[in-house]
C-alpha cells in the first residue's frame, strides 16, 4: 500500500468546497508563491518548525541532537538550522512546544481512518474531503489510492491544485474526483515566473483540458494587490476563462496575512510584509469586472 507525506489534516473546514469538509494537506509543491500562507507545504522534505520564545531552557534537546544543530553558546541554547537534518529526535524531548516536525508519513488506511471519522458531518452538510497542499498531485499514486477508497465509500472528493503537474497524472485521477478547485495566479508567464518560480503554460494547458473533460471545475484566484489585480491581468484572466468549455464558478479570494508567522518559524523571509489585504469595495469591483466575461463569480471560497 502507498504511503505519502501529509503535513496537516484539518477537520470541519468550510472554505475548501461544499459543506463541512476534512482537508488533507499534502507536503511538497512545485511553486513557491511569495504570498503562500502554508510555507511549510513547499519543501517535499521534512522540516523543523522552531518557536524559540516558548523555550524554558530545560536542555533536553541538547542531549538528543547528535548533529551539532542544537548547541550551548555563551550560556544560551542555539538552534542551527543549517546543521539540522530534521531527524525529529529533539522533538520527542521538547514538551514546551518549541520544536515540531512539519510532516508525517502516513499510509492510505491511516489517512482514510481520519477521513471516515467525520462521515456523519459530510452526510448532514453535503460535504466531503478536500486534498490540498502543497500540491496533492505531486504524490499521484498515493492520492489516487485515497481517491479510489473515498469513491468506494461514497465520500465526496475535491482536489485543490496549482495545475503545474503532468497531464497524465491529472487524467489518471480525474475520474475519481467530484470537484476540482483550480488555482490560477497570473496570466503573463514572465510575471508568473517572477512571483511563483515557474512559468504558467502548463497550468493553463491543464486547465483547458480539465474544463473540457471534467464536469465540475471551480477556478480560484487569490487577489494579491500590486501583483495580479491590475486591469491587464484581470482582462486576460476573464478572456481566458470565458474561452474555456466549462468553468462552474470563479472564486476571488482576498489576500490575507494568515500564516506569516510560520515563515519565521521555518527560518524563511516573508517578502510581502508591507502588503495590505484588499478591502470589500475593491473585491466587489474586481468581481464586477470578472462578471463582464459572463462568469459566475463569488468573493471568497
Ligand atoms: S531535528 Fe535532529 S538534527 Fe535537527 S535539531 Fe533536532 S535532533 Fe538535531
Ligand atoms: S527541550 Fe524544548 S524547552 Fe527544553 S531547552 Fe530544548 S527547546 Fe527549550
Amino acid at each position: 500500500m502507498e504511503k505519502g507525506k501529509i503535513f496537516n489534516i484539518m477537520k470541519y473546514s468550510i472554505h475548501d468546497g461544499p459543506g463541512i469538509r476534512t482537508t488533507v494537506f499534502f507536503k511538497g509543491c512545485p511553486l513557491s508563491c511569495q504570498w503562500c500562507h502554508n510555507p511549510e507545504s513547499q519543501e517535499f522534505g521534512q522540516e523543523l518548525m522552531y518557536r524559540p520564545e516558548r523555550c524554558v531552557a530545560c536542555g533536553q534537546c541538547l542531549e538528543l541532537c547528535s548533529n551539532g544543530a542544537t548547541i550551548y553558546l555563551e550560556g544560551k541554547l542555539i538552534y542551527l538550522r543549517d546543521q539540522c537534518l530534521a531527524c525529529g529526535e529533539c522533538c520527542t524531548a521538547c514538551h514546551a512546544g518549541v520544536r515540531e516536525l512539519v510532516a508525517k508519513t502516513m499510509s492510505v488506511s491511516e489517512v482514510m481512518a481520519e477521513i471516515e471519522k467525520d462521515v456523519i458531518f459530510y452526510d448532514e452538510s453535503g460535504g466531503g474531503v478536500t486534498f490540498s497542499g502543497g500540491e496533492a498531485l505531486m504524490q499521484p499514486e498515493f492520492l489516487s489510492e485515497i481517491l479510489k477508497s473515498c469513491r468506494k465509500k461514497e465520500i465526496h472528493t475535491a482536489v485543490e491544485t496549482c495545475g503545474f503537474i503532468s497531464l497524465d497524472s491529472l487524467q489518471i485521477i480525474s475520474e475519481y474526483v467530484d470537484l476540482f478547485l483550480y488555482d490560477l495566479k497570473l496570466m503573463d508567464s514572465r510575471r508568473h515566473q517572477a512571483v511563483t518560480g515557474v512559468s504558467n503554460e502548463l497550468i493553463l494547458r491543464n486547465l483547458k483540458w480539465l474544463a473540457e473533460y471534467h464536469p465540475k471545475v471551480i477556478v480560484r484566484v487569490a487577489i494579491i494587490p500590486g501583483i495580479n489585480d491590475d486591469e491587464e491581468n484581470l482582462r486576460q484572466l476573464g478572456e481566458f476563462l470565458a474561452s474555456l468549455k466549462s468553468v462552474a464558478e470563479l472564486h476571488c479570494l482576498p489576500y490575507h496575512k494568515a500564516g506569516v508567522d510560520k515563515y519565521q518559524r521555518l527560518g524563511l523571509e516573508y517578502r510581502l510584509s508591507d502588503l495590505q489585504s484588499p478591502d470589500n469595495e475593491r473585491m466587489e469591483e474586481i468581481a464586477k469586472r470578472m462578471e463582464e466575461f459572463s462568469l459566475n463569480v463569488k468573493i471568497g471560497g
